[in-house]
């Protein structure tokens, strides 16, 4: 059996069930990396230039454990998921950057995806993936609609019960992903309601964030994260805020930032990385909020 590597950075935390999905229905095995080390930050970093963000030195790190544990790497070129909202530019280039930075990885899996071009391109480049596994287009096809429900579902497990992504993926997979939640059922013993805003691959990588949820959770506070939101919360949000979104994840810190800093949350905690540019701009904007409305402390960690 084909087996595909899966790096545990970057998007998987928002798209692995739609991936693994997608891949099992067309009868292929998937690998994912382990959870980050300092080793794997180190070997990813010594890729890279000094100055590329911390995330993309981690994803590096995850590619280079799966090099001799499966046949191809699966890193999609994600572009644009909403018309005329655009990414970061780390995400357009990361199949690239990655072979070009690590020679001897398995050859790359490297879809686009850019909504802008229609969805006749991206038919055709779901299509183009998924060949390489079968022949058939209505397998594909079908390979493709299950994934996009999969990615449905998971979405809608995370809002409707409060989890976060790495709960919710062990709840699908039935593997220990996350630590154990605590129980909030004895609210006597809770101290406080605490937002965490940012993108998943910082607020729930332990070794980036130096396990935060944990923390703020052993400290008997209840932790809320974007992915508990509804898209439509988040996109409202946003809107209030600034109008229209501009970056393709804006919604994970400025939909997540406005939301949460005119609900019920004691405080908010926005979470970002030494190298990014967008989230410095992003992160400013929610600080902005938070002094002008005066009614939720808000901290930002680097
Ligand atoms: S948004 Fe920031 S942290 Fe994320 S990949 Fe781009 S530069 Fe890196």
């Amino acid at each position: 059996m084909i087996k595909i590597g899966i790096p545990r950075a970057l998007l998987y935390y928002q798209y692995y069930p739609m991936w693994k999905t997608f891949f099992d229905e067309l009868g292929a095995e998937v690998v994912v990396s382990p959870p980050t080390t300092q080793a794997m930050l180190s070997a990813g970093s010594s890729r890279v230039v000094a100055d590329t963000c911390l995330p993309v030195k981690v994803f590096m790190g995850h590619v280079l454990t799966l090099v001799e544990k499966c046949d191809y790497i699966f890193i999609p070129a994600i572009r644009s998921m909403k018309s005329k909202i655009y990414n970061c530019s780390k995400f357009l280039g990361l199949p690239d950057i990655t072979k070009a930075v690590i020679p001897e990885s398995p050859p790359i899996l490297d879809i686009d995806i850019d909504v802008n071009k229609g969805k006749h391109e991206l038919y055709q480049a779901i299509y183009k993936l998924g060949r390489r596994f079968a022949w058939n287009p209505l397998r594909v096809r079908q390979a493709a609609i299950a994934a996009w429900q999969a990615y449905l579902s998971y979405r809608q497990l995370m809002s409707s019960h409060s989890l976060t992504p790495p709960q919710a993926i062990e709840r699908i997979s039935g593997t220990p992903e996350a630590e154990p939640k605590t129980d909030f059922s004895q609210p006597t013993s809770r101290q406080a309601t605490i937002a965490l805003i940012g993108h998943p691959y910082l607020l729930y990588d332990d070794h980036i964030n130096h396990r935060l949820i944990h923390r703020l959770e052993q400290a008997n506070n209840r932790v809320l994260t974007p992915e508990m939101l509804t898209e439509e919360e988040l996109e409202s949000a946003t809107a209030r805020l600034v109008g229209r979104a501009y970056w393709t994840y804006e919604e994970e810190v400025v939909g997540a930032g406005e939301h949460y800093l005119g609900s019920s949350a004691d405080g908010v905690i926005g979470i970002i990385t030494f190298g990014c540019g967008p989230d410095s701009l992003m992160m400013d904007t929610v600080q902005r909020q938070a002094a002008r409305l005066r009614a939720t402390p808000f901290m930002s960690l680097t």
